[in-house]
Parts: structure tokens; sequence; C-alpha cells
């Protein structure tokens, strides 16, 4: 708003936030230098990477299905017909020059898409962005039981949800874990010096992997949030957990610090412990901006600090402390076996103000991608299957010792058919050795002779032996 006059201003500065969509006037032509495709898989993404903010409008046409999109302030200095449109509802994009700094873009579809739109600001890695969602619109109901003909003979239970049912025995299904690979599409996560790795390739290939090792896993089944390389809105991926049965969310990112000597992977969970004010300070914008970061509105995905808030604060929406904090200690101990440990405890941000938490949930840094032996190091297949195992490991000891009601590893467990090798335990707050001791299925009076506790008083914060329990030592 440089150059108007002090009197005008306060009444431009009116304007502007009513109307936000309005352009500045004085706005100089911007060019499109380039135009990035992304395909999801419920809807394509174009980003037109802009030298300069503009204006624009989209709308939808019919016979034939297009979609027309206006940029004000803006020439075209790239060419459209290199975009990959396999596997999208685009079948060709045109464009015109209307005036000298009006552009018209033409997407022409095979079907119809719902379009969504809106401009991102500049970021470390890109400039200007005009965003283009074209939705694939809703395909017709296709569930197993929707059509008479196609059911079942066997009745679904009808307290198992749907996405559950799996075909492992006695009709017990699967310890759901939904694996979330960090970032993606226009959105690479952290930068490696190594000439052409992003975060975002490194997660995925984590996630890949885990998958794989988890689905090789006897009552266990892996679901990945995110399968390409596309971009999906923080809460979107909680959601997408959430729609596939998941017991347990895990997020895989890479670490970056401007210290490229920084190295070592930390698990990051939810605490319900207090607070500190910069922590809430850092949430209420991460709640503020959450939104934004997702990728619908103004803002800069550059800040990692606040996009792990986001992620955090998404989390903790969904997530269950404690057991969080378990899974998490559980997955950072084994990755210490198999990768040098940024920080020995499993980090948490204090998010005392969260909600009703349904699903334990962890964010896994496997290293630091800035740190050139770090990334090279992550960017193999050996210590991609490393660290996978390491958290795979993790997650079966957490589940073994929690499974959720229902499933195959629970039913194992109440059969006494899953041996527990020996563990520690530290007492938390409300907790006596009786519970304890019942809640690793072993004998009081073996719990105290193993602890050699002459009572049963036992303190917040003491560490007890829980010793192996054998096969025939459970009822
Ligand atoms: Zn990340």
């Amino acid at each position: 708003m440089m150059g108007l006059p002090m009197r005008k201003r306060a009444r431009f500065i009116a304007l502007a936030m009513a109307l936000l969509c309005l352009t500045f006037e004085a706005v100089a032509a911007s060019d499109v230098r380039s135009v990035r495709l992304w395909r999801a898989p419920d809807n394509t993404r174009l980003v037109f990477d802009l030298s300069g903010p503009v204006q624009h409008s989209v709308f939808q046409l019919a016979a034939p299905n297009r979609i027309v999109i206006d940029v004000k302030g803006a020439k075209l200095a790239t060419r459209l017909d290199q975009l990959a449109l396999a596997n999208t509802p685009i079948t060709g994009v045109r464009s015109a020059q209307r005036t000298a700094d009006e552009l018209r873009v033409v997407i022409d579809l095979a079907k119809p898409v719902s379009p969504k739109s809106f401009t991102l600001a500049p970021n470390q890695q890109y400039g200007h962005r005009l965003v283009v969602d074209l939705f694939d619109d809703a395909p017709a109901p296709s569930t197993p039981v929707a059509s008479a003909a196609s059911k079942p003979p066997v009745p679904v239970t009808p307290t198992q949800a749907p996405q559950k049912l799996t075909p492992v025995p006695n009709g017990k299904r699967d310890v759901v874990i939904a694996i979330d690979a960090g970032h993606g599409g226009e959105d690479p996560g952290a930068l490696s010096p190594v000439k052409g790795q992003y975060e975002k390739h490194v997660t995925l290939a984590i996630a890949r992997e885990l998958q794989r090792q988890i689905n090789a896993e006897r009552g266990f089944r892996g679901e990945l949030v995110r399968t390409g390389d596309y971009f999906i809105p923080l809460r979107k991926r909680t959601e997408i957990a959430r729609k596939k049965g998941a017991d347990l969310f895990v997020s895989i990112h890479a670490d970056a610090a401007p210290r490229s000597s920084a190295f070592g992977a930390s698990v990051y969970a939810l605490s319900d412990r207090g607070a500190t004010s910069e922590t809430a300070r850092w949430l209420a914008d991460a709640e503020n901006q959450s939104d934004l970061i997702g990728g619908v509105g103004n803002v800069s995905l550059d800040d990692k600090d606040r996009m792990l808030a986001g992620v955090l604060l998404d989390l903790s929406m969904t997530a269950s402390m404690s057991s969080s904090l378990n899974v998490g200690n559980k997955v950072l101990s084994n990755m210490g076996r198999v990768t040098s440990l940024h920080k020995r405890r499993v980090e948490q941000a204090g998010f005392m103000v969260l909600k009703s938490p349904d699903i334990p949930s962890i964010l896994v840094e496997t290293g630091f991608i800035s740190n050139p032996n770090e990334a090279k190091k992550l960017a193999t297949v050996s210590h991609q299957q490393a660290l996978s195992r390491s958290i795979v490991t993790g997650v079966k000891q957490f589940f073994h010792e929690n499974p959720p009601p229902g499933t195959y590893i629970a039913y194992l467990r109440d059969s006494g058919q899953i041996a527990m090798g020996p563990r520690e335990h530290v007492v938390s707050s409300g907790e006596s050795l009786a519970l304890i001791a019942q809640r690793y299925q072993v004998p009081l009076s073996t719990l105290r002779s193993t602890n050699s506790l002459k009572n049963d008083v036992i303190k917040v914060g003491q560490k007890l032996q829980i010793p192996a329990t054998s096969l025939a030592a459970q009822p």
C-alpha cells in the first residue's frame, strides 16, 4: 500500500480487509513462470508459479466439461503442453491472453470436478503461487454390501467397523497402523544437501517399507495416509487415519537444522503435563495457522517449527496421550539400536489443553536430512529397512502389551499365546503393585520377588522389572 496518502490509508485498509479477494490496483503484471501438476487419489492439483501476486477467478462450464481460470495481472511465460495428464480427468490445458494483463487458462475435462482455488505467499522454496485443486466428483457408492445380490452369506458383526474387517482367523480384526509420510507434492519438507533429495521422498520410502514390514506381521495391517507425491492438509491426514480405523498414527519425518552437524532420530508424543506459556502461544499460533499450513490459504510452508506444531496439534486432537508416550518410548528405544538418537527421551510439547483423545499418535523424525552423512544414510534401502524394523518392533511391543479389544493380537494375548520377554515398568501415579501385576499378567508374588520388594509400597517414577511370562504361566 505504498504511495497512498494517509487520509486514504485507513479507508483502504478497511476496504482491503472486507474484500480480501480484491486486488491492488497498481499491481504490475506477473509472469506465470511454470505450472506444476500433482495427482492425489481424489484430486488433481495445479500450481501456477508466479513472479508476483495476482487476482484470479475460477468457474466451471459444462458440455464440454471445462474449468476456466482467469488470472488478472498475469502473462504466460511458460508452456502448458508439457503437463503429465495421465490418470487425471484433465484432457488438455489451453490458454489465451485476453488483454495485456489478463490471462485465461482453460482446462478441458473428461468429467466434471469440484474446483477449489487459493493463492500462496512466497516461502523458502517457492515464490507467489496460485493453487487450483480439482476434486473428483464423489463416485457412486461401492461398499461391499450396497447391493442385496452381492451380500455375503455370513452376516457381518454390526459392532465391527467395515474397514476393520480383515481375513485374520476367528473373525478377529487386525491392529491397524496408519503410516503418514510427511509432506508431499509442492511441500517438499526439509531440503537435503544431497542433490535432488527431499524429505517428502525419504518419508514416503520409509513409510512404504514400514507398511511392507507391518503387513508381514500376522494380526497387523499398515495403511498409508499418503500413497504418492501430493500434498495432504494436516487435518485430512488424521481424518484419513480415522477412516481407515487406525489404532495408531505414525507420522514419518526427517529433521533439518541450520547447523549441518545436528544428527540423530527423535520421537515426539503428546504430553499431559503442563504447557509452558511459550508452548501455549505456539499452540494458539498453530491453531490459527494450521488450516493455512495445510494449504488452503495464504501462508508459507517454510516454518518447520510451525509445521511441526501443526502436526502435533492435529495429532493431539485425537491422541491418547499416555499411550502415545508409551508407544513413543518403545519406538525410540528400538530406534536407538539402529541409529543415533538426537534426544534420549521422547520429546513432548506439553499439550495439556488437548481434548478427548482416541488414536495414540507419534511423530518420528528419522534423522537429520540436513546432515550430509545422515542424508546419505536415509536414502539407502538398508537403513530405511533397519529404521522401519526398529519402529515395527516398538509398535509390536506396545500392542502386545496393550492389544485393542477384538483384535487378533488381543486374542493371542488372552489365550496366552504371546510370550513376553522381561520388561521394565516405570510407576505412574495411581498405580499399585497389584494393578501392575495384573496388567502384565504376572503373579504378584513373582513381581515382588523379582524386584526384591519387602512390601507392596511403590513410588511414582520407580522402575520395576517385569519378569518374562511363559506360555505355561498364563491362565
Ligand atoms: Zn517434516
